[in-house]
């Protein structure tokens, strides 16, 4: 089985290779900025755009002719052409998305890229890119220490089950990151360890990720609230850089510790997720959570920063491809699904349950239960009763629809093995995951 997977390595930059990447994201910049004035050019003439093979064969007649663009032999043709590329799919998402083509938010027209106000990055589509167990190999940049161990995709590549089809180098904070998009041969997609059983997880603010499996175990992670925890520390960099006058060097300065902070909190929250999403895929067959709307839910001022620190949409994206890698499968609950609404007991649905009430209170039943734990026991019960077969082709459960049907099952007639009592109490049993890679 054919897989792309993205393998991306901190890079140990001599001063020369720092340069040298420096002026590639430059170039690229520059060569976005040209494109873009091209197309804006000629689409107000009455033409469309240029596309990536248009513009770049307009640039290379160019750049040839033009004394004041000599420079651009310095840099891998690769900084311009990908350039080329990345702005040729922004203005065809630009009108798809104006169309109402393409799902998510309606995305504006692309703009000019300004240096220190865009993200240093740029990208090799060709060309010889190596990767020993210490080092990586891009062209023009030369031979590369790594900060990281690449041993896993050496590995790969010595033995032939991968093969490189582009790099990214970016940076973010002070540090150079080089991004492999590889394409990977797979023997047959494993198993997991137990392909019939299933969990419901929910994804939470409290706790990071919280699951019910179809013995009962409750399964948690805790939060590591990486941004909580350093919250501290980034209120004082944060606090530092605004009170640093505008466009001076301490402020420079104060920006780069807070871009430093930021990238480690974000580190630590992607490395606690990665384990929790594996552990999970490589265990169970079917893996239930809820499809939050993260976009909607983001706007939230006061919610923001908890869901951005839980990563929600990164945990799921990560439970989607690893259940997929494993065996497994992820099903999404409609954002209808009322899985913390509802008790798992009895199928009552609240109206309304604030986040600050932890514990799910039944009026109905009188269930008494964590509040992620009911809610990982409705997604649970969600699998077990086939209801999602109707989001699973791309529609969504709405209330009033199959977005009820399963809460108001009675408990412990869902799912052979499930051990749902009266009081829908799982059992007590309760692992970590955390250290379960
Ligand atoms: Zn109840």
């Amino acid at each position: 089985m054919k897989d792309t997977q993205a393998y991306r390595f901190a890079l140990d930059l001599t001063p020369r290779q720092e340069r040298a990447c420096r002026s590639h994201a430059g170039a690229a910049r520059f060569a976005w900025n040209w494109g873009l004035a091209k197309c804006k050019e000629r689409y107000q003439a009455g033409g469309g755009w240029y596309s990536a093979a248009e513009l770049h064969k307009v640039w290379n007649a160019r750049k040839k002719a033009d004394p004041a663009l000599a420079w651009w032999t310095e840099n891998s043709k690769c900084a311009y052409q990908e350039a080329f590329r990345d702005l040729d799919r922004a203005l065809h998402d630009f009108v798809t998305s104006r169309q109402g083509q393409r799902a998510g938010r309606r995305l504006g027209f692309p703009r000019f890229k300004k240096r220190g106000r865009c993200r240093d990055s740029f990208r090799y589509g060709t060309g010889v890119m190596r990767c020993t167990g210490k080092t990586v190999t891009l062209p023009r940049l030369g031979t590369i220490a790594t900060h990281e161990s690449t041993r896993k995709l050496a590995r790969r590549l010595d033995n032939g089950t991968a093969r490189i089809l582009s790099a990214t180098v970016s940076r973010t904070a002070q540090r150079w990151f080089v991004s492999f998009t590889v394409e990977v041969e797979r023997t047959v997609p494993g198993q997991p360890g137990r392909p019939h059983s299933a969990i419901g997880v929910d994804l939470g603010i409290k706790t990071l990720l919280t699951g019910v499996d179809d013995t009962g175990t409750v399964v948690t992670v805790p939060g590591s609230k990486p941004l909580r925890m350093s919250l501290r520390r980034l209120r004082k960099a944060s606090r530092a850089h605004s009170r640093k006058r505008l466009r001076s060097a301490n402020r420079a300065k104060a920006a780069a510790r807070l871009a430093r902070v930021h990238a480690r909190v974000a580190n630590v929250r992607a490395d606690a997720l990665h384990k929790a999403t594996s552990a999970l895929a490589q265990r169970y067959g079917t893996v239930v959570a809820e499809d939050l709307n993260v976009a909607g839910m983001a706007r939230n001022r006061r919610l923001a920063r908890a869901i951005h620190d839980a990563g929600f949409g990164q945990a799921l994206g990560m439970l989607d491809y690893k259940t997929t890698r494993n065996g497994g499968r992820l099903i999404k609950a409609g954002r209808w699904f009322p899985s913390s609404r509802a008790c798992s007991g009895c199928g009552a649905v609240k109206t309304k349950l604030t986040l600050s009430e932890r514990t799910y209170m039944c009026g109905t039943c009188g269930l008494v239960l964590d509040r992620d734990v009911n809610a990982a026991v409705n997604l649970l019960k969600l699998a077990a009763s086939g209801a999602e077969r109707l989001n699973a082709c791309g529609g969504t459960v709405r209330p009033g629809l199959a977005g009820h049907g399963p809460v108001k099952q009675e408990p412990g007639t869902s799912h052979e093995g499930q051990t749902g009592t009266a009081a829908g109490q799982p059992a007590a049993a309760n692992k970590e995951l955390t250290h379960a890679h």
